[in-house]
């Protein structure tokens, strides 16, 4: 790795795919990283995740209609977008701020933010996965989006149509009859799909694995079980930082906490606004007969992952807190969503079951950028429904922030200082 700033140093709190990312630009800028983490490496939201690197989801949560569905499913425990009713304060101002934006210009103009940083990372990960030989189930077979009713596939081609004119994303539609040709794992009695070619997918866990280790090989140090405590600061600078495993200082201090982001937000003196929105998955033993490309399913919001030794299904977005429950009845409910659609049967042993906090932003964006009020405090944090996808360009930007030099992208429109 490049030692152009080889005398400066960076801390990363928290190894998930973004920090693990932040951590590879930032080595490769010359500075000497530690990444810390609570628990252990990407053993979060970054773990089990469906693993789409999808530049195809461009439209943000904040759609309209968004808010219509979260108020039914207050009175819904089944819904797969779910508000569990609370009485904190700090989520239905979150929710009021969503509410907001969930309309179609700001809607299109969160899409074209998001559309620049996921090109540019999915270009990243193009260069990145060959240079480092990461073996992590890389396949350039695009996402599949496929329906069980014309009404719903009728619908569907109104996105579509709406992702060729606004964002030049294109699909190629396909007919029910045509689906089984298509991919062999796809039952014959289904509407129809849409294949968008450009996304890719890989399998999450071999791919944090893999890329931290490449960076412990380079020289990047991995601290485990070393939860940040407390923040010391003076003179609107990071001074030090008290961890379980005793005092560190550096340079300049990353928060990639994720769903933890908030935590800090009072002695970093800036509003994170993030809410944990729960989604859950089960990885089953490769059934004869899997599909053979990862597809979504947006009728029941259930997204299908196959690997060399698995089948992934995931959905679900709960709002419902720091909750660590994993209830049978989801995972059931990924396997009675997914079953009408697949040739294979769903219902074999689960190899794992797991949930993830997404960190969760009200304008469906993620926060990269220096803290307004510390000179060496960096954000990396609110990467929604998209940090497997996000988190090359985030390490990029945080990196090329830090460092001073001209950025690949607009950083403005991810500016901690938006809040
Ligand atoms: C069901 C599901 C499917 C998904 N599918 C996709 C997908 O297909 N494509 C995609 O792009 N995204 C997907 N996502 C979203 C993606 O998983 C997240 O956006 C991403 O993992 C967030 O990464 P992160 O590094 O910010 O957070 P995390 O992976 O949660 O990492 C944050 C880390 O910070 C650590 N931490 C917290 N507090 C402290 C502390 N005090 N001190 C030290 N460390 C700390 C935590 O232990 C954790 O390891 C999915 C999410 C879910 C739930």
């Amino acid at each position: 790795m490049s030692s152009g700033r080889a005398s400066e140093s960076a801390v990363v709190i928290g190894a998930g795919i973004v920090g693990i990312a932040c951590a590879h630009y930032l080595a490769k800028a010359g500075l000497k990283v530690t990444v810390i983490d609570r628990a252990g490496i990407a053993g979060a939201c970054s773990h089990a995740n469906c693993g789409y690197i999808c530049p195809s989801h461009v439209p943000p949560l904040t759609e309209p209609g968004a808010i219509g569905l979260a108020i039914r499913s207050l009175f819904n425990p089944r819904s797969p977008f779910r508000v569990k009713p609370s009485l904190r304060p700090s989520l239905w101002y979150w929710m009021w701020q969503f509410a907001r934006r969930c309309n179609h210009r700001q809607a299109l103009t969160a899409g074209r933010h998001l559309q620049m940083i996921l090109d540019a990372s999915i270009a990243e990960y193009r260069h990145l996965i060959p240079e480092q030989s990461l073996d992590c189930e890389w396949q350039e077979d695009g996402l599949l989006y496929v329906f069980r009713t014309p009404q719903a596939m009728d619908k569907f081609a109104e996105t579509d149509r709406m992702l060729t004119e606004h964002f030049g994303v294109t699909a190629r539609r396909l007919e029910g009859r045509d689906l089984p040709e298509f991919d062999a794992g796809l039952r014959s009695d289904l509407a129809g799909g849409f294949h968008y070619p450009a996304d890719a997918s890989v399998r999450p866990d071999r791919l944090n694995r893999q890329w931290a280790d490449r960076l412990q090989a380079e020289g990047v140090s991995f601290l485990e079980n070393c939860p940040l405590e407390s923040i010391q600061k003076s003179r609107g600078r990071i001074l030090s930082l008290t961890t379980a495993q005793g005092e560190m200082s550096a340079d300049h201090v990353v928060f990639a906490m994720g769903a933890w982001s908030t935590r800090f937000s009072a002695e970093l003196e800036c509003h994170i606004p993030i809410q944990p929105g729960k989604g859950y998955s089960v990885t089953i033993e490769r059934p004869s007969k899997a599909p053979r490309h990862p597809m979504l399913f947006p009728e029941c919001r259930v997204g299908v992952s196959p690997f060399a030794h698995g089948l992934r299904l995931g959905s679900m977005m709960e709002f419902a807190g720091y909750d660590t429950s994993i209830p049978l009845l989801r995972i059931q409910q990924l396997r009675d969503a997914a079953g009408p659609y697949l040739v294979a049967d769903v219902d074999g042993p689960a190899q794992e079951t797991w949930y993830g906090w997404r960190p969760m932003t009200w304008d469906s964006l993620p926060i990269i950028g220096r803290v307004p009020r510390l000179e060496n405090a960096w954000l990396a944090t609110g990467h929604n429904m998209l940090g497997l996808s996000l988190a090359p360009a985030t390490g990029r930007l945080i990196a090329e922030l830090i460092t001073g030099r001209q950025t690949h992208i607009d950083a403005t429109s991810f500016s901690p200082s938006r809040f």
